[in-house]
């Protein structure tokens, strides 16, 4: 197979070789043929000597013009290839987890780059991100197919991502039926999901083992799950012995399916789900001077690009300024950051002054980030999007 070549501008090939996987418009040299190129094309990249360094998908439109398939320059990018990468996914999360219930595709941490696949059972929901990733969208399709079986694939195409590669947004069922919510299954506990109106591919794999470590400090507790979505935290907390449930998202659909849940595990005279603003309901707690033994706040991402970076920070620190002060003396606050743009250390920065702004002192049980599931690049820390802190207040 020979695939188109572009040439890297002198010197540019120095991060590809220390292992990063991308490389960006401004290091490639953009000759008319090279932006002519369709989008997702496959290519050879070459270094300014044309020595080749690996084959990538390219969109001449995207500000990451390339991104590193692999480095085999002999490497041929078809069903086999794409069947091997999703095996070793697949083989490394049955290693990990007894239940069919994970990622088994992180993109760039899997070889994968632009797709994301979570697994629910037999239920497949897949997000294409890339314009290569979509021209390959079939192949991938079918090498699910043979691997798992799957009695479903929902195609999630409508990430803002895809927008920056010039991709439409749709959802699709590509293969089987779906309808209605979906029952999952995590610490034991049945969730029920909306995998196609649902937020992202319907369910937050990534707060899996955060949510099962709040749960161990809840026994006996009054918990705030603020930021609720489907009380992926509440319910783990109230199946770990915590008294009651207040959980607060702006989202209907979120609230509907966390009270759906409740009922199916039998916790539903323990919920009590509202649906509001959740900067508008702390004033209230705090009004109201109610207090709760564990506070978990997973907020959606406050920095979505570098320029909100400063508004966004500021905005983690009124978060836990105003989440430290409903905490009860030797309470728990859980609170988290899915910014990819914000760096671990930032936001426990922000976390450190908002809980100072509350004169709350404690000390961190907990600084972890998604489960393994979602593998880290270990070229790329953006990868390490999520950042959760777990205190114990004095
Ligand atoms: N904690 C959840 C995931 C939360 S994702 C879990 O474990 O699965 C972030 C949530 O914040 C989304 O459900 C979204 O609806 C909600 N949200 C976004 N902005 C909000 C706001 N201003 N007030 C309340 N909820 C908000």
């Amino acid at each position: 197979m020979t695939y188109p070549k572009i040439d890297l501008l002198p010197g540019q090939d120095r991060r590809l070789r220390a292992g990063h996987p991308w490389v960006f418009s401004n290091e490639i040299k953009m000759e008319p043929a090279t932006k002519a190129l369709p989008p997702g094309s496959l290519v050879t990249l070459t270094d300014a000597n044309r020595r080749p360094l690996g084959l990538a998908h390219f969109n001449p439109h995207s500000l990451i013009a390339a991104r590193v398939l692999t480095r085999n320059k002999d490497a041929v990018i078809d069903a086999g290839f794409l069947e091997r990468r999703l095996a070793r996914a697949l083989r490394l999360r049955e290693r990990l987890y007894d239940r069919p219930f994970y990622r088994l595709v992180h993109a760039e941490a899997d070889g994968l780059p632009g797709l994301v696949v979570d697994r629910f059972g037999d239920l497949l929901v897949v997000q294409v991100n890339t314009a290569g990733m979509a021209t390959l969208t079939e192949p991938v399709l079918a090498a699910l197919d043979r691997l798992l079986h799957p009695r479903a694939i929902v195609l999630r195409n409508d990430s803002p991502v895809r927008e920056l590669e010039g991709l439409p947004s749709e959802v699709r069922i590509a293969r089987g039926d779906v309808a209605g919510p979906v029952a999952i299954e995590e610490h034991g506990q049945t969730f029920l999901i909306d995998p196609l109106e649902g937020q992202k591919t319907g369910w937050y794999h990534d707060q899996r083992d955060n949510r099962a470590f709040v749960a161990r400090l809840a026994d006996g507790q009054r918990v705030l799950d603020l930021y609720s979505y489907g009380a992926g935290f509440g319910l783990t907390a109230l199946a770990g012995g915590a008294s009651g449930v207040l959980a607060i998202d702006r989202s209907a659909a979120g609230l509907d399916l966390a009270r759906a849940s409740a009922e199916a595990n039998g916790l539903a005279d323990r919920l009590e789900t509202r649906r509001q603003d959740a900067f508008a309901a702390l004033d209230e707690l705090a009004a109201a001077k109610a207090r709760f033994g564990v506070v978990i706040a997973d907020p959606p991402a406050f920095v979505r690009s570098k320029k909100e970076l400063k508004a966004g920070l500021a905005g983690y620190r009124k978060l836990a300024r105003a989440t430290g002060q409903l905490v009860k003396e030797e309470g728990v606050l859980a609170i988290a950051c899915c910014s990819h743009n914000v760096a671990a250390d930032e936001f426990a920065q922000e976390v450190r002054r908002g809980l100072k702004d509350a004169s709350r002192g404690g000390r961190i049980l907990r600084q972890a980030g998604a489960g393994p599931d979602h593998p880290l690049h270990p070229a790329l820390p953006e990868s390490a999007y999520l950042k959760c802190l777990v205190y114990v207040l004095d």
